[in-house]
């Protein structure tokens, strides 16, 4: 079976997108972390089963716990970045956009001490709105994205995008590595992380990355810390918000052990590396 990919959004509980009861930046460093514990819990559940994952690990998060990118880098993990603030790209400037993306890149190289080239962004929110997102991205270092959706989504998506992992931006600079989107009774539909991988069964999960397999394609897989700790706190946000950012979550980390037992898994860098005509021959 060819290796898919296995990643995690290093952020907190309260990093969620969209909804007025999100705390602001300026309120983040007085809640109660739960980053820390969530994510050593996942770096042992990966060394259990010896596998090596992409960890996009928000800005804010390194700079207050920069062991837990010391130790994700020792393990063998990839270092990449999730951005600095936590801000929708569609919300942003180009130059806002370029700003919070390139203080997270060398905050992570500067704590990992080895290159940051990956980037996934909050909400997935690149869409045709931000026409700008891959060159801004190539200009502040990076060598590949992995935030386009190509299905409908509350944060934006690109429901005509491509599925596959292709070049982009000008000169094709940018290696992209789309989510993992496949068709369900016609329906274009992620069941590789978020609420989906929550909420279906596995055994469709596991079918349904089989037929993404049997496609050419590796399949995404992509989790959150808080997505394993059904302990941590909620926000109030309204009942259908609360349905699609809590449900299941006591059932998250036997799924992900499942899943790491039944797919070879390793990280993007790995995976792209096997994609020789996809791989930039302008960065060295
Ligand atoms: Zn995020």
């Amino acid at each position: 079976m060819q290796n898919s990919i296995f990643s995690v959004d290093v952020e907190d509980w309260f990093h969620i997108l969209d909804d007025p009861s999100v705390p602001t930046i300026d309120q983040w460093p007085s809640l109660p972390s739960r980053v820390e514990r969530n994510f050593s819990k996942l770096l042992e559940i990966f060394s259990e089963r010896n596998v090596q994952v992409t960890c996009f690990f928000l800005g804010w998060v390194a700079e207050h716990f920069p062991h837990l990118v010391k130790e994700a880098a020792e393990r063998g993990h990839e270092v990449a970045s999730h951005g600095y603030g936590h801000r929708l790209v569609y919300e942003q400037s180009r130059e806002e956009f370029y700003q919070d993306v390139r203080r997270a890149r060398l905050l992570l190289e500067d704590i990992s001490g080895v290159e940051v080239v990956g980037y996934r962004a909050p909400g997935f929110s690149t869409t045709g709105d931000t026409p700008w997102f891959f060159e801004a991205l190539a200009e502040a270092g990076y060598q590949y994205d992995s935030s386009v959706f190509p299905a409908q989504r509350g944060h934006g998506g690109m429901p005509h995008g491509r599925r596959d992992p292709h070049r982009v931006g000008e000169g094709d600079s940018l290696l992209e590595v789309p989510i993992t989107v496949v068709d369900l009774l016609g329906w274009p539909m992620c069941f590789f992380g978020g609420g989906y991988l929550r909420l279906f069964p596995y055994w469709l999960i596991r079918r349904m990355a089989h037929q993404v397999l049997a496609e050419g394609r590796p399949v995404v897989f992509y989790i959150h810390p808080r997505e394993i700790d059904p302990a941590h706190p909620r926000l109030p946000m309204s009942r259908k918000r609360r349905f699609k950012s809590y449900v299941n979550l006591e059932i998250m980390e036997s799924k992900v052990r499942r899943i790491l037992r039944d797919f070879p898994l390793t990280t993007f860098k790995n995976v792209i590396s096997t994609y020789p005509h996809l791989v930039n021959t302008h960065v060295a």
